[in-house]
């Protein structure tokens, strides 16, 4: 095995090859604390990509709620139960999926079953915490919940390359996003098993693995992704990332991510550094916000919290979900928040506040009343 830096991590780590980033990568923010689990992102992907025979069960994207949902079922309870154990048998703690495999394996994972792809909506809306004493709202603030949604994370060292015998996933150089190569695909769903996320599907029909392709037809056009562009919570924004002695603060997602530190990875212990960054959830249980986003997440918490009074944080906040173009970098002045392709064109402008407009119930102009007055 190679060692290679996994910034995340803070350290180097054991990967089956040698450290080679793309000249960009791909990177996503979800703002956890916008999102409504309409599922509109998942019909979308699902409609453009997956609707075909044999990917009834896939889903590129998916909406789980914390902490009981989970597609598939009770996908990272049982990877955090085999690294668990590994751990217990180190003195050391903290091993990431590629470092102590199991014998013959280049990643710790597991194969879910058919069952735990059976039920996407298990556990949907359940809340964790009792509603004490019977009354409805009395201990209310006992209970909490979250939705999250998923895609696949384009990391940096996937798990799902990792363990391919065939060598047939690869990560684009000229963009980061991670493929599978059909044509080479023979269909040992090794990389089924290997990815922590669990977002390699294996198609019964076609007998092959299929993952999220990042939209890369759209993306080489300077168009997010599609299930990006359709979320109705507008909580999700798309563009690059830098590493972090490279971080640009124009560029709103290493504002939000290297510079502000408010967007975290999700489980970053598994060691993919993955791509896709969270804005973690306020009113949610800490220790089960540190151990799904890391030691970041007091910080995380604390500058959204703070982020109405941030003007740098908030005009690259309100770029999420008002462009399908891709947003290299924003400037914002007292007034608004502009955002500009990689050309330097200017593609996006919105008002830093809401214009508060008081309408009169009688309308001069038509000389009636209006019906709605809001
Ligand atoms: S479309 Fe947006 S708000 Fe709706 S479920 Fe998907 S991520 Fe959440
Ligand atoms: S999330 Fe899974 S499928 Fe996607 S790149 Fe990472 S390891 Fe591979
Ligand atoms: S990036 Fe495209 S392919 Fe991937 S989950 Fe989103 S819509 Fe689906």
């Amino acid at each position: 095995m190679a060692q290679v830096y996994n910034w995340q991590l803070q350290r180097e780590m054991a990967f089956p090859y040698a450290e080679q980033r793309p000249q960009r990568q791909i990177a996503y923010i979800f703002d956890t604390n916008k999102c409504i689990a309409c599922q509109t992102c998942t019909v979308a992907c699902k409609t453009t990509w997956t609707s075909g025979k044999g990917q009834e069960q896939v889903f590129w994207n998916n909406v789980e709620t914390k902490p009981y949902g989970g597609y598939p079922q009770a996908w990272d309870i049982k990877l955090m139960g085999l690294l668990e154990q590994r751990w217990k048998q180190q003195v050391y703690a903290g091993k990431t999926i590629f470092e102590d495999p199991p014998a013959g394996d280049n990643v710790t994972g597991h194969r879910p079953t058919e069952e735990d792809y059976a039920y996407p909506n298990m556990c949907e809306d359940e809340v964790a915490g009792m509603v004490d004493k019977g009354a409805f709202f009395q201990g209310i603030h006992n209970v909490w919940m979250f939705y999250m949604a998923r895609i696949c994370n384009h990391c940096t060292y996937p798990g799902c390359a990792a363990a391919c015998p065939r060598q047939a996933i690869y990560k684009r150089p000229e963009d980061g996003i991670v493929l599978v190569d059909q044509l080479r695909c023979r269909g040992y769903q090794e990389c089924v098993k290997a990815c922590p996320y669990k977002k390699v599907f294996f198609n019964a029909i076609t007998r092959v693995s299929e993952k999220c392709i990042g939209c890369y037809p759209l993306i080489e056009q300077g168009i997010q992704p599609r299930c990006v562009v359709t979320c109705i919570g507008k909580i999700r924004l798309q563009g690059w990332l830098s590493k972090p002695g490279e971080a640009q603060p124009n560029n709103p997602i290493d504002q939000l991510v290297h510079v502000k530190k408010m967007a975290l990875p999700l489980y970053p212990q598994y060691g993919t550094e993955p791509n896709v960054y969270y804005i973690p959830p306020l009113n949610v249980l800490r220790e089960f916000l540190l151990q799904m986003f890391g030691p970041g997440v007091d910080h995380a918490v604390q500058a959204y919290r703070q982020a109405a009074r941030d003007r740098e944080a908030l005009a690259a906040m309100l770029l999420f979900g008002n462009t399908p173009q891709i947003i290299s970098t924003y400037s914002y002045t007292d007034t608004h928040t502009v955002g500009y392709n990689d050309k330097g064109v200017e593609i996006i402008r919105v008002p830093l506040t809401e214009p508060f407009v008081v309408r009169q119930p009688y309308d001069q102009q038509h000389q009636a009343y209006r019906l709605n007055t809001a």
